[in-house]
C-alpha cells in the first residue's frame, strides 16, 4: 500500500533527509499525514499597516521610504516601509550587502511577521519579505500556512511539500486510509471524515481561521483529537490483554494463617477492606498477572489491604515487594507489615541504598534464599541487583509518583522464568472516571469508600496569613490538651533547598514564640536516620510541634496529631492538599486543618479554597479541581511525564473523554483490527512498552 510506503519514496526526498524525517517519527508516507501543523499563519490576506497591532502577525504590503545601517554598537539594517494607512519598520540585525542594495526606496515588498512595539513606533524584526516586481502578478495565499514541528537540518519548504505529496496519494485514493471511527459517532458529532479532517488541518480552507485552530473548536480537530485519544486508551487496553496472556503464580488462600493474620489486628476490617481483598483474593487464585489498582482516600486503610495480598504470596511460597515513593513511607511500613508478619515465620527485610557492608550482604542473601518473605524499599529496590527467591507480588504505594512507563518496566524486571508476578498498585489520588480512561486503562481497579469507623470529619477552615498569633495561641492551647500539631510549609518553587530553608525559618520562629512546646524540623534534605528519629519521637510524643516541608505528604500516621497548619495552601494543587490534610483526623479525637493563605487571593483560589473546607470526599475534590485547574494538574503529570499528544491537548479537549471508553468497547467489539492500526496510527514507534 501507497502510503505505508517509505517518505525516501517520494520526489525531492533522499536519504539524508528521510533519516531527519525519522528523527521526527516519521517513517512511511502516512505517517507525514499525521505530523500535523504546530500553528498557522495567515498569509491570505494583506493587512493595511494602519490595522496591524503589536502581538498580531501579519502580511502587510508597502513601499520602501528609507532605509539605513545602524550605527556601531547597535549594528543593523533599519528600513521603513509605508502604505496608504501608514508605515512600519523592518529591522535585520543579520543582513547581506545584497540585501541593502536591493531595498532601495521605492521598492514594493511585502512583509509577513509579528509586530511589535519599536523605538520609533511598529516594527517587524526579521520579518519574512518578498519584492513585488510586478504588482499585477502578487497573489496572497489560498490558504493558511502550515507551520511544522522540525528537527535541526529539515526546513518548513521540506515538510510542506513531503506533506503536500502525501496529501496528494491519500486524496486521490481515500480508501487508502482507513476510517476507525464508527460512522454512527461522526454522525452524532458531525465530525468530517479522516482524509477530509487531515486535509483540514494541513490545509485549511478559507472557512477555518486561525483561532478557531488555536481554542480547538474546529470539527476537524476535535475529531483527530478524540481518535488520539482513544488511541491511547486502546493502547492501555491492549497492554492489559496482552499482560493477561503471561502466567503467574496461582496463590492459594491458606484459611489458617487468614485467620491468624486477622486475629492479630487490633481492628477489624471495613466492609469495603473486605471487598477488595476479595477482588483481591479472586485475581491472585488465578494463573495470570493481577494488575490492580486500589483507590481509597487517604486513611481509609490501603496498606492492610496490600498486606492482605501479600499473606496470601507469602502462603503459597512467595515472596512480596513493597515498593514506596519515599523512605519516609517505606520505614513507616517496614514498621507496620514487621508487627502485622510477627506471629510468621518470615523475615520483612527494608532495603535502602542506606545499607552497607554486612547488614546488605545479609539481607541480599534472606532475599535469595527465601528466608525474607517481605521486602519493602523505595523504587531503587529494582534498579539495584536484588535476586528474588521466588517474587510472586509486586506492591506500589501511591502509584500517581510513578509513571506508566515504570509500571510497565516493573512487570518486566519482577519476572522469573515464565512467570510474571501479580501486581496491586495503591493511590490515595482520586483519579475522576474520564482520566481513569487515559491513565489506568491497564488495570482493574478496586475502591475503597468507606473510612474506618469513628473517624470524624477534619474541621478545615481558610484564614488569612494575618492571623498567624491567633493560630500560635491555638496551637498552645491544643498542646496543653496533650495533642500535637504539623505545620507544614509550601513554597512554590520546586528546589528543595528553599522549601528547607523556609522551613528550617519557621521552625526557629516557632520555637521562640512557643516556649512551651517541643518544636522539631523534618525535610526533604535530612539524613534518613535523621528523619527517622524525628519521625519517631514526634510517634511517640515526645515532640509536641512537626514543622514540615511536603515530605509528610504521604502515608505518614500519628492518630494524636490532631492539627495542621499548612501554610500558604494556595500554591499546591487540591488533590495534594487533601492528601497533606489527610495526615490528620486519622484518632478518635477531633481534628482540624487551618489553610493559612497570603491575601490577596485569586478568585480561583478562593474558590479552590473553598472546595477543601467543604469537602472531605478526595473524588469529589479531584471532579472539582478537574474543572478548574484542568487534567494535567489533576493527572500529576509534572511527576509522571506528561503523554505527548500530537493533537488533544487535555485542557482544551476534555469533554471528549466522556465518551472514548465507549467508543473503545464498541471497536473492541466491531473491528477489533482497529486497535493495532489506531496505535500504530497515533502512537507510532512509542507503542513499545505496550508489549512488555
Ligand atoms: P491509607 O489508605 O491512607 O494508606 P493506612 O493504611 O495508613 O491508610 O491506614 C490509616 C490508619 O487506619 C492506620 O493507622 C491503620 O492501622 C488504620 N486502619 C486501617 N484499617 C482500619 C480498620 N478497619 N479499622 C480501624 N483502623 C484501621
Ligand atoms: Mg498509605
Amino acid at each position: 500500500m501507497k502510503l505505508k510506503q517509505s517518505v525516501a519514496s517520494l520526489s525531492g526526498i533522499g536519504a539524508q533527509t528521510a533519516s531527519r524525517l525519522n528523527k521526527l517519527g516519521i517513517h512511511v508516507i502516512q505517517d507525514l499525514l499525521f505530523h500535523l501543523p504546530l500553528r498557522y499563519e495567515d498569509r491570505t490576506r494583506v493587512c493595511p499597516i494602519a490595522s496591524a497591532l503589536p502581538g498580531m502577525t501579519v502580511l502587510v504590503c508597502g513601499r520602501v521610504e528609507f532605509i539605513d545601517i545602524l550605527p556601531r554598537g547597535r549594528k543593523g539594517l533599519i528600513c521603513r516601509i509605508s502604505d496608504d494607512t501608514g508605515f512600519i519598520s523592518l529591522k535585520f540585525f543579520h543582513f547581506s550587502a545584497n540585501q541593502h542594495n536591493t531595498l532601495k526606496p521605492g521598492t514594493l515588498i511585502s512583509c509577513f511577521a509579528e509586530v511589535r512595539h519599536g523605538f520609533a513606533g511598529l516594527e517587524m524584526v526579521h520579518p519574512n519579505y518578498q519584492i513585488i516586481t510586478n504588482p499585477e502578478d502578487f497573489t496572497t495565499e489560498q490558504r493558511l500556512t502550515p507551520v511544522y514541528p522540525l528537527t535541526e537540518g529539515l526546513s518548513q519548504a521540506t515538510v510542506r511539500k513531503a506533506v503536500k505529496q502525501a496529501l496528494h496519494l491519500c486524496l486521490s485514493d481515500p480508501a487508502l486510509l482507513t476510517d476507525w471511527i464508527p460512522a454512527s459517532l461522526l454522525k452524532k458529532f458531525a465530525y468530517p471524515s479522516l482524509a477530509e479532517a487531515i486535509l483540514t488541518l494541513h490545509a485549511p480552507d478559507e472557512t477555518v481561521t486561525v483561532e478557531a485552530l488555536q481554542n480547538g473548536s474546529v470539527p476537524a480537530l476535535k475529531r483527530l483529537a478524540y481518535e488520539e485519544l482513544l488511541a491511547h486508551h486502546l493502547s492501555l487496553r491492549k497492554t492489559k490483554s496482552n499482560a493477561k496472556i503471561w502466567l503467574a503464580p496461582q496463590f492459594t488462600a491458606d484459611k489458617t494463617a487468614i485467620q491468624q493474620f486477622l486475629n492479630a489486628l487490633p481492628f477489624s476490617l471495613t466492609g469495603a477492606q473486605n471487598r477488595v481483598i476479595a477482588e483481591i483474593e479472586a485475581d491472585c487464585l488465578m494463573p495470570h498477572p493481577m494488575m490492580r489498582l486500589v483507590q481509597g482516600d487517604v486513611g481509609s486503610g490501603k496498606t492492610i489491604v496490600s498486606a492482605y495480598a501479600a499473606l496470601l504470596a507469602l502462603s503459597t511460597g512467595f515472596q512480596a515487594a513493597v515498593m514506596a515513593p519515599t523512605e519516609l513511607l517505606a520505614e513507616q511500613h517496614k514498621r507496620n507489615f514487621s508487627a502485622w508478619f510477627a506471629g510468621f515465620e518470615t523475615q520483612v527485610v527494608y532495603l535502602t541504598g542506606q545499607l552497607k557492608g554486612n547488614a546488605r550482604k545479609e539481607a541480599l542473601q534472606s532475599l535469595a534464599d527465601g528466608s525474607a518473605g517481605i521486602i519493602i524499599g523505595t523504587h531503587a529496590l529494582f534498579q539495584e541487583a536484588v535476586q528474588f527467591h521466588r517474587l510472586g507480588l509486586i506492591i506500589i504505594d501511591e502509584q500517581h509518583r510513578f509513571g506508566v512507563h515504570q509500571r510497565m518496566a516493573l512487570r518486566v524486571k519482577g519476572q522469573q522464568g515464565d512467570l510474571r508476578p501479580h501486581q496491586l498498585v495503591m493511590t490515595a489520588t482520586p483519579i475522576p472516571r474520564t482520566l481513569a480512561m487515559l491513565q489506568y486503562s491497564d488495570l482493574d481497579i478496586s475502591i475503597i469508600d468507606e473510612l474506618p469507623p469513628g473517624r470524624k470529619p477534619i474541621v478545615t477552615s481558610v484564614i488569612p496569613a494575618e492571623r498567624r498569633a491567633e493560630v500560635i495561641d491555638r496551637i498552645n492551647s491544643w498542646v496543653a490538651k496533650k495533642r500535637q500539631v504539623y505545620w507544614v510549609c509550601t513554597l512554590i518553587e520546586e528546589s528543595d533547598q528553599l522549601q528547607c530553608e523556609a522551613a528550617e525559618k519557621t521552625a526557629e520562629q516557632l520555637t521562640l514564640a512557643l516556649p512551651n512546646v517541643r518544636v522539631a524540623l523534618i525535610h526533604g534534605r535530612m539524613k534518613n536516620a535523621d528523619k527517622d528519629a524525628v519521625m519517631q519521637a514526634f510517634k511517640n510524643h515526645q515532640l509536641d510541634l512537626l514543622v514540615a516541608t511536603t515530605v509528610i505528604e504521604v502515608g505518614v500516621d500519628v492518630p494524636n496529631a490532631g492539627l495542621m497548619v499548612i501554610e500558604n495552601p494556595e500554591r499546591l494543587g487540591l488533590s495534594q492538599l487533601h492528601q497533606l490534610r489527610g495526615r490528620v483526623g486519622r484518632g478518635d479525637g477531633d481534628s482540624y486543618c487551618l489553610l493559612m493563605y497570603q491575601a490577596p487571593l485569586s478568585d480561583t483560589a478562593r474558590q479552590r479554597l473553598g472546595i477543601l473546607r467543604d469537602s472531605n470526599d478526595g473524588f469529589v475534590i479531584a471532579e472539582k479541581d478537574l474543572e478548574l485547574r484542568g487534567p494535567g494538574e489533576v493527572m500529576g503529570t509534572r511527576q509522571t511525564g506528561a503523554i505527548n499528544f500530537k493533537v488533544a491537548d487535555l485542557a482544551r479537549d476534555a469533554d471528549l473523554l466522556a465518551t472514548i471508553q465507549q467508543t473503545g468497547d464498541q471497536l473492541l467489539h466491531e473491528s477489533p483490527e482497529a486497535i493495532q492500526a489506531l496505535c500504530d496510527r497515533w502512537l507510532g514507534t512509542s507503542t513499545d512498552y505496550a508489549e512488555v
